[in-house]
């Protein structure tokens, strides 16, 4: 290891407090985390040299790859005119181009509005908030709960965290939060009092964190129709799914479903930079309309980022030149049939599930460990993420037909390495 990468480890490990992680195991003299300094494509590279394919896309955000040159100039392009201007009393060009393309994606729905935040917490954050207003508005302020899906993940602020389901990771927000009504499928709506019930937030087709489980075909339709039915609006949290993660470019068009509220952010901006949008239904956003005290009172010092929204207009532009839902379409297939020859070759898989780029493979902790599988990945040059028992592959939507067979040899390999070691 050179001398300049241990230096950067000392400096984190003194200094650097990282999210979701035992800071006693991280911090342990034997682990030597992984110092990335460059992307190109599907590809990081760290500050010793070496290459991983990206296969988490950083998180669930990259889209069209690393150090994509469409994204960079635009970020570039507006970097000369002005990094950053407030949001609160003035706007700016890209804000309002980004903006109106946004609705156009989705022609005809009432989504006509769209509030500006930070991350997907904020997206979700301003959708509770606005929803809970309105009912206030309207005069119906007992309907002050929301419906959520047990294991849903909508974020970390307080009132994101206190909206989604995963114990180990709410169970003090809970306490602090927004009322909830926690439910595992549509069985459980059936009994509620919904005179008290605001919205329901769900992750359209699959809940990430949850291990990427999938819900039935047509549930999403089926609670869209007993939102209606009862008053209740739909909030759909597309934080991941969003941008064509799932083959189309928002997972509710694969069940024709339009929310009342969209969220947005991850993909966005290609998963540049730090951008969200929470999309509005015209009857809601009016109102808010009228005397001062209809104002919905929330923002953020970097609300309608500049740069971002820079990012996210050269992404939608990159959709079309690129034809990226075609490679999704070519590239999920080709993935499909990868995961299923990887259940045959391999005893230790317990089951595969996939949606588009989105793959999760679930090994029997009995058989091999997970954080030794996720550790020879990575000495074999794929980078990703576990989650619980669930191995995650979420790469870039760019990424190409010999890219996907790399992807597929290193977990073949790696599954054959350990299952000789154990
Ligand atoms: C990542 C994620 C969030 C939270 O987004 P942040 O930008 O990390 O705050 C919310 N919902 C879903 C479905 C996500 O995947």
């Amino acid at each position: 290891m050179t001398d300049q990468t241990q230096r950067w480890i000392a400096q984190d490990k003194a200094h650097v407090w990282h999210p979701f992680t035992q800071q006693a195991d991280w911090c342990a003299e034997v682990h030597f985390p992984i110092v990335l300094e460059r992307g190109e494509g599907v590809w990081l590279f760290d500050t010793e040299g070496r290459r991983y394919l990206d296969g988490n896309s950083s998180i669930w955000t990259n889209i069209h790859g690393h150090g994509h040159p469409a994204i960079n100039a635009a970020i570039r392009a507006q970097l000369k005119k002005v990094a950053h201007t407030s949001f609160l009393g003035t706007t700016h060009p890209l804000a309002c181009e980004l903006a109106e393309r946004l609705t156009q994606l989705l022609p005809g729905s009432p989504l006509s509005r769209v509030f500006y935040s930070d991350n997907g917490s904020t997206a979700l954050e301003c959708a509770f908030k606005m929803e809970l207003q309105y009912r206030e508005l309207i005069g119906e302020p007992e309907r002050d709960t929301f419906i959520v899906f047990e294991n849903a993940y909508h974020g970390d602020t307080l009132g994101a965290s206190s909206l989604g389901g995963v114990a180990r990771f709410t169970s003090a927000a809970r306490k602090r939060g927004f009322k909830s009504h926690v439910v595992s499928s549509l069985v459980d709506l059936t009994g509620i009092d919904t005179t008290t019930i605001a919205a329901t937030v769900i992750e359209p087709l699959v809940q990430g964190v949850n291990e990427m489980h999938m819900w039935p075909a047509g549930m999403l339709r089926n609670l869209r129709q007993w939102c209606d039915d009862h008053g209740i609006h739909l909030i759909l949290d597309e934080v991941m799914t969003g941008f064509g993660r799932t083959g189309r470019m928002f997972a509710c068009q694969h069940e024709d479903v339009v929310p009342d509220y969209l969220c947005l952010a991850k993909g966005l901006t290609g998963g540049y930079s730090p951008l969200a949008a929470t999309m509005v239904a015209k009857k809601i956003y009016e109102a808010f309309l009228g005397s001062p005290d209809r104002t919905f009172y929330y923002g953020h010092s970097y609300t309608a980022h500049p740069l971002g929204c820079a990012a996210a207009l050269a992404n939608l532009d990159l959709f079309d030149s690129e034809q990226t839902l075609a490679n999704v379409s070519e590239r999920s297939a080709q993935l499909s049939a990868g995961l299923r020859q990887l259940e045959a070759n391999h005893s230790s898989i317990v089951t595969t599930r996939q949606i588009g780029l989105i793959a999760a493979i679930t090994i029997d902790p009995g058989q091999l460990p997970m954080l030794d599988l996720i550790e020879l990945c990575r000495e074999n040059g794929l980078l990703t993420r576990p989650i619980l028992n669930s191995l995650v592959i979420l790469p870039p939507l760019c990424i190409r037909s010999e890219e996907i067979v790399f992807l597929l040899e290193i977990l073949d390999r790696s599954l054959a390495e350990l299952s000789l070691r154990s």
